[in-house]
């Protein structure tokens, strides 16, 4: 049996390597943010362009040796815009906190206001989070949903912004089951003159392909993360409108980072392509589908959904509706081999560790060619396993049920039969 250079050289790692591809392989990855690359984006980021320093841009770099870094780059960015239809993007942040940081280093002042969303009515750490940069930097004033329709609450984001106005307005989230309007909160911010961040990293996908209104055509800046709906590597893009772009492209170098990372911007380019094809939409429409029933599965078995279902990748179960709380139900479903989130619920009695919902998103399952019928199964395993979180016997009967669903889900196939795992490594 072959061995690769990584079990010469280091068979911990690749030992571990090995597990993770079978643990990805067997079980039901649930959790929203996260997807199943392509062999090609993952060729690309095991690429020689991780050797390569090349701060500054196409063009105007630091460093000798840049022209097929400058195709790459520029492959991205013109692949990004034609996906996305926006005047400006910035393909080089390391991740969506750092897309995030570069507007804020490119469009406030310490001290400045921003109006964000809730870490937990759905925001996200870099909305402005005490604990965050977001949080200790800017004057944050927190908005949320509404306590009965658990929708954004966009009467009381436009109080907000009237009494504080703010220097900006940040929308997008992380655990929001409901589309979101974009066109709304920029009039919003319009009216008192603030700037508008829009935050697609959940979405990115679904806006990619149409089926959820984008905030090109509304904000002022908008980031995003590359590895969740959009199924890209792990990593960011920041896009803008013409007039900050020299502002944003200064932030993202030389104010937050230094040297790219042209591997990952390599497999952006491959992630942008792989989105530009027909099939990329008709794979969104799926996971939409996908995530509506699995949330008609589980509310048709007695569970509250967060704001009564979704419009998009996912949905938030308000377990404490069954007397359990998110960081039981989370366990319980990893002994059944399935994997979702613990996440808290707006307006949640319990703190983040221990919260009352789990998270649940189908961008995942839907990359290995599952459809409406296995995800009525597997609403009906978690309803199963939720129903009794104490029954091993029952976790364990799931999960070989699960392992021979996936079985017929094949996932990185190639990688687990090119090593054998006790000759290689
Ligand atoms: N913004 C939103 C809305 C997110 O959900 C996330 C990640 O979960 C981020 C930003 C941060 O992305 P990263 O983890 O790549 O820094």
């Amino acid at each position: 049996m072959h061995k690769s250079a990584l079990s010469e050289v280091d068979p911990q790692i690749a030992e571990a390597i090995y597990n993770e591809t079978q643990r990805l392989a067997s079980g039901l990855e649930l959790i929203a943010s996260e997807n199943y690359v392509s062999e090609a984006v993952l060729e690309a980021m095991g690429s020689v362009f991780t050797n390569k320093y090349a701060e500054g841009y196409p063009g105007r770099r630091y460093y000798g040796g840049c022209e097929f870094v400058d195709v790459v780059e520029r492959l991205a960015q013109d692949r990004a815009k034609q996906l996305f239809h926006c005047d400006h993007v910035n393909v080089q942040p390391h991740s969506g906190a750092q897309a995030n940081m570069s507007v804020y280093l490119a469009a406030l002042k310490p001290g400045d206001t921003i109006l964000g969303m809730d870490l937990s009515h759905g925001g996200h750490l870099t909305h402005g989070h005490p604990l965050n940069f977001s949080g200790k930097y800017f004057n944050v004033v927190p908005y949320g949903v509404d306590k009965e329709t658990e929708r954004i609450d966009y009467k009381e984001l436009e109080r907000l912004a009237h009494e504080h106005r703010p220097k900006m307005i940040i929308c997008g989230a992380s655990a929001y089951p409901r589309t979101i309007d974009f066109e709304r909160i920029a009039a919003i911010a319009r009216a008192v003159d603030a700037l508008v961040l829009a935050d697609i990293a959940h979405i990115a996908g679904l806006v990619a392909a149409g089926l959820h209104p984008s905030p090109i055509p509304h904000a002022d800046f908008v980031t995003s993360t590359t590895h969740k709906t959009l199924r890209g590597p792990r990593s960011g893009i920041a896009m803008c409108t013409e007039k900050h772009s020299k502002e944003l492209d200064r932030a993202v170098f030389p104010g937050v980072q230094g040297g790219p990372l042209v591997h990952i911007i390599a497999a952006k380019a491959v992630c942008f392509h792989e989105a530009l094809q027909p099939g990329f939409k008709a794979y969104q429409a799926q996971v939409v589908k996908n995530a509506s029933i699995l949330a008609e599965t589980l509310r048709n078995a007695g569970f509250r959904l967060v704001s009564g279902g979704t419009d998009n990748h996912l949905i938030l179960v308000d377990v404490s509706s069954k007397g359990l709380t998110g960081k039981i139900a989370e366990k319980a479903l990893e002994k059944a081999g399935i994997t979702v989130n613990k996440n808290t619920i707006p307006f949640d009695k319990n703190p983040p560790l221990i919260s009352s919902g789990i998270r649940i998103g189908t961008p995942a399952l839907t990359t290995r060619g599952m459809r409406e019928e296995e995800m009525q199964k597997i609403g009906t395993w978690i309803a199963e396993v939720l129903s009794a979180v104490d029954d091993t016997g029952l976790q364990e009967r799931i999960r070989l049920e699960v392992e021979r669903l996936c079985h017929n889900f094949p996932l990185y196939q190639s990688r687990l039969q090119r090593y054998d795992k006790a000759s290689s490594i």
